[in-house]
């Protein structure tokens, strides 16, 4: 494989620690992509330390890079990828980028991570729900939701392998032809669910991948895994499986490897978030070595 593109990335930054485009932007480098990123915010951390303080781009200000972007026919990507958004007007700002983005390239693939929240709890404003529903979802060719996530989109109660293979179905008739559930949790294991649609009105082609959950909390491994799924996906586009493969390998050895560091460290990687050793796990990030297989449905 060798086909690579240019990537609009649409992410936090944070000074300090790997989430948003920090998780992103790297490990698409590596893989050999084009990689433009804008910063929706800059942070001094991320928002699960006590504190943080720094800046929110609104969708004035988005407008404005974008049209800069457009006056010097700089407009054409094969991708673009998007994360945490904290409000509605930002998020509506992205809709009108990517048709704009899809004029100058009607192939345009949008891989959308629609962050909104986990275990349970809503970290975005509850009007973001609607807008990603109606608005979003339709216009995503592949979309990265964690199980709370699918729920919100499909108001699908996740609790079997069967209840995420449907929500998957639900999500490719509302408009992705690729949808990855990155984990549900059911009896203490990790499960990852794909589905990839090759036509519309097709029976959607289905996978689990069993991830042995880690006994710690980390962040900015959804947005790491969003950045890997497409790089891989965009290599191999009628194996959605072996991209999710590739992808979960790559975070499981660099999961270990944070996680050895911080105990090596002297310190009890359940008691808080840990950063990701992110630049330390380029090699794994390159050639992930396979250990955790897909099991088609
Ligand atoms: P998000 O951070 O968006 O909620 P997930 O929790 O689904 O995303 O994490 C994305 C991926 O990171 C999972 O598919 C899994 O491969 C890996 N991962 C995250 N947390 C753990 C963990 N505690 N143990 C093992 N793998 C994990
Ligand atoms: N962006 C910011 C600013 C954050 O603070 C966080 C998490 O704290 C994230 C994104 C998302 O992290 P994750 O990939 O773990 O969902
Ligand atoms: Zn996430």
């Amino acid at each position: 494989p060798s086909d690579t593109g240019r990537v609009l990335s649409i992410q936090s930054h944070t000074v300090q620690g790997y989430v948003g485009n920090k998780s992103a932007v790297f490990p698409l480098q590596l893989l050999g992509y084009d990689v433009d990123p804008i910063n929706s915010v800059q942070f001094s951390n991320h928002t699960g330390y006590p504190t943080f303080k720094g800046q929110v781009l609104n969708g004035q200000q988005l407008c404005d890079l974008i049209e800069g972007l457009e006056a010097n026919d700089l407009l054409f990507y094969t991708h673009v990828l998007t994360g945490y958004i904290g409000s509605v007007s930002f998020l509506d700002t992205i809709l009108e980028v990517i048709n704009k983005l899809r004029s100058v390239n009607p192939n345009l693939t949008y891989v959308c991570d629609p962050v909104m929240g986990d275990e349970g709890k809503l970290y975005v404003p509850e009007e973001l729900v609607h807008v990603y529903r109606e608005k979003v979802v339709p216009l995503a060719s592949m979309l990265t939701p964690n199980q709370f996530e699918a729920e919100k989109l499909t108001g699908l109660r996740i609790n079997s392998e069967e209840d995420g293979r449907e929500a998957c179905a639900i999500l490719h008739a509302a408009g992705p032809s690729k949808v990855v559930i990155t984990s549900i949790t059911i009896g203490g294991i990790l499960l990852l669910i794909g589905s990839h649609q090759k036509e519309k009105g097709l029976k959607p082609e289905q996978f689990k991948i069993l991830i042995h959950k880690i006994p710690a909390y980390f962040t900015g491994t959804g947005d790491l895994m969003t950045a890997l799924l497409l790089g891989w996906s965009n290599k191999y586009p009628d194996n959605l499986d072996k991209a999710a493969e590739l992808a979960v390998s790559t975070l499981q050895a660099l999961l270990r490897r944070t996680l050895d560091d911080y105990k090596r460290a002297g310190y009890d990687p359940t008691s808080s978030s840990l950063e990701i050793r992110l630049i330390q796990s380029q090699e794994d990030i390159r050639n992930p070595k396979v250990e955790l297989k897909a099991e088609r449905y």
